[in-house]
């Protein structure tokens, strides 16, 4: 008997959470210890954007350091985790909205593996990345989330990472700004209320063209909302860093 995974969406802010214990990456760590321990994790990252749905298809998937200008101590970290070709073919055919394409080139990219070496730091749990389709409508996005959402039964992990706020043009140091506060409480309200139609369409919001002025860090929810169905949010890391980026984390099924 397979325990039913939570799912998590986890804001993974700046790269350097991957080496660096802080409230943040202590607070990945201790949710780990917490939920049942995942026969394999799948990631849906702000960071892989293309054309078309792809899934890592390879046995060892490489470490991408998708980042500029960080310490060289970062471009020197890893995680080794496998990844599994099984759990890939499962995607495939779990999806239906759309075709699914087996990938052989990308990896992990950091918005996965800035997050797990705090949740698994052995890198001993198999990681597959499902890609985000710049041309899928979030309709579609919220369906393929559901149906993504069956795999929970079979013991695995999803998680979405991204950033409900999220401007790199205008971080500062000091207070959050006005819109960031704003719209990252529009979108914890709306996942208290399980207002589904509302996060889908969150556009709607002035506040939303500051937070995302691309929508890539925001895609990642829209699968976890359709997979965590009907399920209300614990939240965590309630934090705004760099004036405009939100940390706020959410878990599912616990
Ligand atoms: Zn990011």
């Amino acid at each position: 008997m397979v325990q039913k995974m939570p799912v998590l969406f986890i804001g993974h802010g700046s790269p350097m959470n991957a080496i660096e214990k802080n409230e943040f990456s202590s607070s990945w760590e201790r949710l780990a210890g917490i939920i049942p321990r995942p026969r394999a994790i799948l990631c849906i990252s702000a960071h892989w954007l293309k054309e078309g749905s792809a899934v890592t298809a390879m046995a060892r998937p490489k470490t991408i350091h998708d980042f500029y200008g960080f310490p060289a101590k970062l471009y020197k970290a890893r995680y080794p985790a496998k990844g599994s070709l099984s759990l890939a073919k499962e995607i495939k055919r779990s999806v239906k909205t759309v075709n699914v394409d087996l990938d052989h080139e990308w990896g992990l990219d950091h918005g996965t593996w800035s997050v797990l070496r705090n949740m698994y730091p052995k890198a001993d749990i198999p990681v597959v990345q499902l890609s985000l389709d710049y041309q899928l409508s979030l309709d579609k996005v919220f369906r393929i989330g559901k149906e993504l959402g069956k795999l929970r039964k079979k013991g695995i992990l999803i998680i979405g990472s991204g950033n409900l706020v999220h401007n790199l043009m205008v971080m500062r140091e000091g207070k959050p700004y006005s819109w960031a506060v704003e719209f990252d409480n529009i979108v914890k309200n709306n996942l208290a209320r399980k207002d589904y139609g509302s996060m889908i369409n969150y556009t709607k919001y002035p506040s939303s063209a500051s937070a995302h002025p691309t929508n890539d860090h925001y895609i990642p929810l829209i699968y976890v909302i359709g997979a965590a169905l009907g399920e209300k949010p614990k939240f965590f890391n309630e934090k705004i860093v760099y004036g405009s980026v939100s940390m706020r984390c959410a878990v599912f099924g616990i």
